[in-house]
């Protein structure tokens, strides 16, 4: 459909809600010939897409409640998982020993074997991207080779002389220095007891394929309880899903593992600050973490659990989590509460647009491992990321768009049951149902 204010207006019935012409008009321009994806053809300045400081008009800030964490209902026992039993931890060990024995071992053999297949039918073109590809993909793994359990990095040692501040501006300072050094989000929430069962029951020591071998195994090693921190900071990274989303193909890992081995830095960065004003710190990221992230996320008031399994913030999905536990006192903060339960009822926009269908596409949220919400499937989704990588679902997700004008309308009517309808309609009628993934020559940095 062209796309002009008539049939904006006339598909999104925008004009009996008193929008003004002026919004529209911002749209037209953020859109330019109409192709509404443009914008995200190129690694755009964060700052243009996700502002530091959160507008308090998209949220409410909820008191923490028993029974909850944050806006995720506890409905039952949640037991603890071990981390070596999650999908990545499963594609190490299968693929590091060729070992394709049960449901893991057969999905991750079929995924690569179909990968292998694409690979075999390359073009020259192909063949270069799949190097420059693979390359990107092993320099960003290094990272977490390098600043896992395996790895070599240490941090400083906590410095004798402390720095003693009221824990409220301890609290306001860190978060101004994360941000600062390129941390798009920042929250603080107390380890409490209800916490512990997003803590792993056994952690791994070899975070990545690239730390394998043909005799690989991962012996694990025990989370002390209780947790010697009483603080947790948790940092959302910006992800840029411009290109996660633009990929078509197995390189789609390219974008994903930059901005995964990019999420390192921030935590052990931050770790090293705390040591360095006095304080015992531990950083937390995907080669090294103790917990489920989103949990602590959630706590900390940097968004909600969406559909997708992820945290999702008022900004959108497009958000990295790295963590830093630490005793330094600390003031803590709240969850908040966007309208994203009753949103992700209606959207079901990440499960219509996952290629494996690996996301529960159910009007209502039900019970998993003791939380009200939607079922996922990790070995289908491990087995498409591996064949082709994949991002799709925090890519379309309709709070992950820019920041404008009209995004700012449409995050501040989601959080009513009738806007958030009425903003999914919108997010549809300009990105599409089901946005056409973009090929690599429209993205991919060494494409000259
Ligand atoms: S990453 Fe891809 S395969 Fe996995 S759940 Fe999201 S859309 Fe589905
Ligand atoms: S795409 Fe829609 S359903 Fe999925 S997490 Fe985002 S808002 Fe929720």
């Amino acid at each position: 459909m062209k796309l002009n204010r008539r049939n904006f207006v006339r598909g999104i019935g925008l004009a009996g809600l008193g929008v003004s012409t002026g919004a529209v008009a911002e749209l037209a321009t953020i859109t330019g010939s109409g192709n509404l994806d443009s914008y995200r053809y190129t690694r755009e300045p964060r700052g243009s897409i996700y502002r530091k400081v959160l507008p308090t008009t998209f949220y409410k800030v909820i008191e923490n409640r028993p029974g909850y964490i944050g806006t995720i209902k506890v409905v039952g026992k949640i037991n603890q998982i071990d981390s070596r039993e999650h999908g990545f931890a499963e594609l190490v060990y299968h693929a590091s020993r060729q070992d394709w024995s049960g449901e893991w071992g057969q999905a991750i053999k079929e995924a690569i074997d179909e990968r292998n297949k694409i690979w075999g039918k390359q073009t020259p073109q192909q063949r270069e991207d799949r190097m420059w590809g693979n390359a990107i993909v092993m320099a960003s793994d290094q990272f977490h080779v390098n600043f896992g359990d395996a790895g070599s990095w240490r941090p400083i040692a906590p410095t004798r002389d402390k720095l003693i501040l009221p824990p409220e501006e301890m609290s306001a300072k860190i978060k101004q220095v994360v941000k600062w050094y390129g941390a798009v989000q920042v929250g603080i929430c107390e380890i409490t007891e209800d916490m512990r069962p997003f803590f792993y029951s056994v952690g791994r020591t070899k975070g990545t394929l690239r730390g394998g071998s043909a005799d690989y195994s991962d012996e694990g090693r025990a989370i002390p309880w209780p947790y010697p921190h009483k603080y947790c900071i948790s940092i959302g990274v910006f992800e840029d899903l411009s290109s996660a989303k633009g990929l078509v193909g197995p390189l789609n890992n390219t974008s994903v593992a930059t901005e995964c081995g990019d999420d390192d830095v921030y935590p052990l960065w931050l770790e090293s600050v705390i040591r360095g004003l006095g304080y015992d710190a531990t950083a937390h990221f995907i080669a090294k973490e103790d917990f489920i992230q989103p949990a602590f996320g959630v706590k900390a008031g940097l968004g909600e659990l969406g559909r997708l399994g992820q945290l999702v913030s008022p900004w959108g999905a497009n958000i990295r989590l790295a963590a830093v536990t630490t005793n330094m006192p600390l003031a803590t903060d709240k969850p908040i509460d966007f309208g994203l339960q009753d949103f992700c009822k209606n959207c079901k926009k990440c499960a219509d647009n996952c290629p494996a269908k690996a996301l529960s596409t159910k009007d209502e949220p039900s019970e998993v491992n003791g939380l009200l919400k939607y079922a996922f499937d990790p070995i289908k989704c491990t087995k498409q990321r591996t064949t082709f990588g994949c991002a799709a679902c925090a890519a379309v997700c309709p709070f992950s768009k820019p920041d404008s004008t009209l995004h700012t309308l449409g995050r501040i009517i989601a959080r009513d049951k009738t806007g958030g309808k009425l903003l999914k309609k919108l997010d549809d009628f300009f990105y599409g149902e089901k946005p056409a993934p973009r090929e690599m020559g429209q993205w991919a940095p060494w494409r000259m």
